[in-house]
């Protein structure tokens, strides 16, 4: 049956690739300009026949990817106002998307999922991009098991991820949605515009560059980029995603940025487009 699924997608566009930093929850009911950059991007994107977020915010033993026909909008968050837990996002799934990832993944074992939803990676930044929650939406987990106390390297997940490819030729929109500088410990909860640390700056900047000259390299080897790495992503989970993004970059394929800015001191809202 393998191959109907492939045939039952028709060939469309090469889709773009998306990376968002999405940050905190309270963005999905406030009008800044993060947030305006999101609405203007989804009217400047090719309708997606599907979406698959690659999500910070769902740390897996191996690869999952969402298969329910309708995904629920999960409230993985705590001590925002109450008007954000009466928010849905009521998109469908895509289980036949989602069993084409599976077959065009061979480097790791795809595993699907039938409980989670959509966590906040997902549909805090959709909410603006694709107001109408027509395109149906699935998730793919990030591989957060340890081996001897170590994390599977970023370079796994950059190889895992280059073999989504053709995924773009089917009409899947692949969203990496994370934040590149990611500090919780150093965060200023109370002030979306508190004043940044000057390391945050430094570290974007660098990505920033690495991300023009397209060095995959260093961005993958990110603790080669100074000791500001370790304070903007002491946990990969936020930075993953955007590893997962760049590895689909084709060689002269371009990348445009969507929004540059921070929030709250320690979390940059980078995104980008590719292709
Ligand atoms: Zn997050």
């Amino acid at each position: 049956m393998a191959g109907s699924i492939k045939q039952d997608l028709r060939e469309s566009e090469k889709m773009p690739i998306l990376f968002i930093g999405h940050g905190s929850p309270i963005n999905i009911i406030l009008d800044n300009d993060f947030t305006r950059s999101l609405a203007k991007l989804g009217k400047s994107l090719p309708k997606p026949e599907a979406i698959m977020v690659i999500s910070a915010h769902w740390l897996t033993k191996g690869t999952f990817v969402t298969c329910t026909e309708r995904p629920e909008t999960i409230y993985d968050f705590y001590g925002f106002p109450e008007e954000l837990y009466e928010i849905k996002y009521p998109c469908s799934g895509s289980p036949q998307s989602a069993r084409l990832v599976k077959e065009s993944v061979h480097k790791a074992k795809v595993n699907f999922d039938y409980n989670w939803g959509l966590d906040h990676a997902s549909w805090a930044i959709l909410k603006h991009i694709y107001p109408k929650a027509d395109i149906p939406v699935f998730e793919m987990s990030l591989d957060y098991s340890f081996n001897d106390w170590h994390p599977k390297p970023v370079q796994y997940h950059y190889g895992l991820a280059s073999e989504l490819a053709g995924l773009r030729e089917k009409g899947i929109l692949i969203i990496g949605s994370g934040n590149i500088v990611h500090n919780l410990g150093l965060i200023d909860f109370h002030d979306i515009d508190a004043k940044t640390y000057d390391w945050a700056v430094k570290i974007d900047e660098k990505i920033k560059s690495n991300l023009i000259s397209r060095n995959h390299k260093e961005l993958i080897n990110y603790p080669d980029m100074g000791k500001e790495a370790y304070l903007a992503a002491p946990t990969l989970d936020h930075y993953l995603p955007m590893i997962y993004s760049i590895a689909l970059q084709g060689r002269n394929e371009p990348l445009t940025f969507i929004y540059e800015g921070f929030q709250n001191a320690s979390i940059s809202m980078r995104s980008f487009q590719i292709g």
